[in-house]
């Protein structure tokens, strides 16, 4: 997993340490190599110069005085100028157990949502929640078995339709559904398409304002690095993106769809998926990951 871009973070901040002095040039050759580790792990270039610049101005090693320890600076401030990539500050909302949550997936086709909706669901089942599932996805046949399939794996219950078309109707029939029965966290699977078409997006659009949702989350697949960035700005014109799932971590994972998520929703990443099975799945914490980047 990531494993060249570790590698040549890794490499950078262990050459700039070996430094007999740190100078101006070991500290560019430091942020040189940085920016050449990201723009490979496909980080869009705007983000890699911004953190290059906030790494600079933060770190301000021209004007320390002698005697203070510059390499510890440097690499602290490329520490926490990596978290800021992957957690912009602000949190994401949480459901809180006992009280009705309502959560919408959004995302394209093949990303992982209905997968990742039920790893979801079963992840806060193992902590107490009582969960529910909605397959709103109308567009895609099979949608309603795939979910059906790992709701009865996990034991959650679900609810689709095989004969409405209109996603909002179904969506709105299940929450009321599991209203009344007391569920306290709702989650709604959506369609999605190949690409981010207006189509796609105005559905989510009615989707979200008909079913008010407390936290949508986008899903982004880890491989598809920068690419990223369009396709979440897009969902986050449409509805109001809380957080961010990062999905198929166990594959090719980049980094850069992380990040580019990360950018431009301005939500933090939430969870990753690991792989297939049910329980590949775990609560992201941007400091613990950067430290395994960073070695
Ligand atoms: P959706 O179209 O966004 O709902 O995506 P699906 O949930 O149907 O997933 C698309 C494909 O990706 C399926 O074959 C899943 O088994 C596979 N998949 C989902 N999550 C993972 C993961 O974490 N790792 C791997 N390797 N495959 C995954």
């Amino acid at each position: 997993m990531l494993v060249e871009l570790k590698d040549r973070l890794t490499q950078a901040i262990r050459d700039m340490k070996n430094a007999t002095v740190v100078d101006e040039s070991v500290v560019n050759e430091c942020l040189n190599e940085i920016t050449r580790a990201l723009l490979r792990g496909d980080v869009p270039f705007h983000l890699v110069k911004e953190l290059v610049n906030n790494v600079k101005k933060s770190a301000n090693l021209n004007n320390l005085p002698s005697g203070i320890n510059k390499r510890k600076i440097l690499e602290e401030s490329i520490f926490s100028e990596l978290c800021n990539m992957l957690n912009p500050g602000k949190p994401s909302f949480t459901p809180r157990k006992g009280e009705t949550s309502v959560v919408m997936f959004v995302g394209l086709q093949g990303t992982g949502k209905t997968t990742t909706c039920a790893k979801y669901a079963y992840y806060h089942q193992k902590k107490g929640w009582k969960p529910a599932l909605i397959c709103a996805d109308t567009f895609r046949d099979g949608a309603l078995d795939q979910l059906k399939q790992d709701a009865v794996k996990v034991e959650i219950p679900y609810y689709g339709s095989s004969t409405e078309s209109d996603p909002t109707e179904v969506a709105l029939e299940g929450l009321k559904r599991f209203k009344n029965e007391n569920r306290d966290l709702i989650i709604i699977d959506t369609s999605g398409r190949h690409k981010q078409e207006v189509a796609l997006l105005e559905e989510m659009r009615q989707l979200y304002e008909a079913t008010k949702p407390d936290l949508v989350v986008f899903l982004i697949d880890s491989s598809i690095g920068q690419a990223a960035f369009d396709q979440a700005r897009a969902f986050k014109q449409s509805v109001s993106v809380g957080g961010v799932i990062v999905t198929k971590f166990d594959g090719h994972a980049k980094g850069g769809g992380a990040i580019s998520a990360v950018a431009a929703t301005k939500c933090p990443v939430i969870f990753i998926e690991n792989g297939e099975q049910l329980d590949k799945f775990e609560a992201f914490d941007a400091k613990a990951f950067v430290c395994r980047l960073l070695g």
